[in-house]
């Protein structure tokens, strides 16, 4: 995401913009959103370690978690967690450069399409975060779906 920041000379990705990997190689396209276009770019994935801090004693679902999994589905070891495009995560950052996890301004039915630009493998979260209001207020995890086309 760093190297985003650079490509794009901001945090928030809109539609038109290449989504660059850590060579700076266009990987993705963002060719239509429906939503407000609120994205985070800067907050690291959800993990074991993240859900201890908010207090859990027990295992929680995590995004780093999903991430590994959805990879050892396929025969693949993520060498690390990458720093996550969290489409839809609303995090403000207020001028003194603080942030917070607020709400998110999309609503149910928003879509957005990704073009790739090379080939990739791209594993997508159902973010599991149900403590701080990131996912919204009592709200109960919902299905995600998404299409590959041609
Ligand atoms: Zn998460």
């Amino acid at each position: 995401m760093a190297h985003l920041h650079t490509a794009l000379g901001s945090i928030f990705p809109k539609v038109g913009d290449r989504l660059v990997s850590n060579l700076r190689r266009p990987m993705l396209r963002l060719a239509a959103d429906t939503s407000p276009g609120v994205h985070d770019t800067i907050i690291a994935c959800c993990d074991h370690a993240r859900y201890q801090q908010l207090g859990c004693e027990r295992y929680h679902d995590n995004c780093a978690d999903n991430l590994r999994m959805a990879l050892m589905a396929i025969g693949l070891q993520a060498p690390l967690v990458p720093a996550p495009l969290n489409v839809w995560m609303n995090v403000p950052v207020a001028h003194d450069g603080s942030t917070r996890f607020a709400a998110p301004v999309s609503k149910p039915g928003d879509h957005i399409d990704f073009c790739a630009e090379m080939d990739l493998i791209s594993v997508m979260s159902a973010c599991p975060q149900d403590i701080t209001p990131v996912n919204g207020v009592g709200v109960a995890p919902e299905s995600l779906a998404f299409e590959v086309l041609d």
